[in-house]
């Protein structure tokens, strides 16, 4: 028999590991950025970086694709002939691991093979090839050719949205974030670890732009966007004139209708109650209001506006 045959999350774990780390590794670099050292110098100087990164995306991709592979079977993957399995009876037992496995076009075609083909983005063939070609030559020591890191990003989304979907990229992220060790949840911890996923996704938009970024979420992010109160209330970002609260804003109604009475936030996974008023504010269009602070008998509501956080008393009841 052949033992201790991997399954679909045995690859899908490792590979997600492969991918977030290269993303890891280049945001990195660039929060190494100032005003008097330009990026592209800094990645002259970080080339090595991203030539890893193809390597570790290239690691990624073949996993995912393998993956897919064992929940048809994973002695699918397996290259030795038939005729050197030990599987007949009183034959001695193979561990799968010390078996070899197909990589390259034969993995491509036995993935393919598995798949409904019409559940696969059709880019992904050009990406492996792409990524592929360029992991074989750094491999082979032919790493001269110059890589630009938001080519490299671009790959990691496209990975995860190709392969496991909208969204996957992102709740990677989270996931392996919240995985932490050094993650514990008192109160000055968590401010800290919203503040940093925060700042992914603002390092994300900076460099790639919402256009590219909305292809992998779910939810319309070029819609129009709100502050989220719980990041908004309890973010503080240091700058030179003091701390000062987060003015992006990652959320969104849902769904993205002109009733809505919820807005879902990217950043904190989380969902608030709204209700749809005109902001007093004189410049803001603004429509949609949170109950920041209920107020008892005595003491008002107070009600912030989700477009410019115009915080306003209120003895309202609804
Ligand atoms: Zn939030
Ligand atoms: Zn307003």
């Amino acid at each position: 028999m052949i033992k201790n045959t991997p399954s679909y999350n045995d690859y899908k774990e490792v590979a997600i590991e492969c991918l977030i780390q290269s993303f890891y590794n280049i945001s990195e670099i660039d929060n190494h950025l100032t005003s008097r050292t330009p990026r592209e110098k800094l990645w002259e100087y970080n080339q090595i970086v991203l030539r890893t990164s193809i390597v570790l995306i290239h690691q990624g991709i073949e996993g995912l694709m393998k993956a897919e592979i064992c929940q048809k079977s994973p002695l699918l993957l397996l290259n030795n002939k038939r005729s050197e399995w030990n599987s007949l009876p009183n034959s001695a037992d193979q561990d799968f691991s010390e078996l070899y496995t197909i990589a390259g076009e034969d993995l491509l075609k036995t993935f393919y093979a598995c798949i409904n083909e019409k559940s696969i983005n059709p880019n992904f063939l050009g990406l492996y090839e792409e990524i592929r070609t360029k992991r074989n030559k750094i491999i082979h020591g032919l790493g001269a050719e110059k890589l630009n890191p938001d080519t490299i990003l671009k790959y990691i989304l496209n990975s995860f949205t190709y392969l496991l979907g909208k969204d996957s990229f992102w709740q990677s992220v989270l996931i392996k974030f919240y995985k932490h060790p050094g993650f514990e949840h008192d109160d000055d911890q968590v401010d800290w670890e919203e503040k940093i996923q925060y700042n992914k996704i603002e390092y994300l938009n900076f460099f790639l732009g919402k256009a590219e970024l909305n292809k992998h979420f779910s939810v319309d992010i070029k819609a129009r966007a709100y502050l989220c109160p719980y990041c908004t209330e309890n973010g503080e970002l240091y700058t030179n004139s003091g701390v000062n609260r987060p003015t992006s804003k990652w959320a969104f109604l849902h769904p993205n209708k002109p009733n809505s009475k919820v807005v879902a936030c990217i950043v904190c996974q989380a969902e608030y109650e709204v209700i749809r008023e005109d902001c007093t504010q004189e410049n803001c269009k603004g429509n949609v209001k949170y109950l920041l602070q209920k107020g008892d008998e005595d003491e008002p509501n107070i009600w912030v506006c989700l477009t410019c956080w115009n915080e306003e008393d209120k003895k309202i009841c609804g």
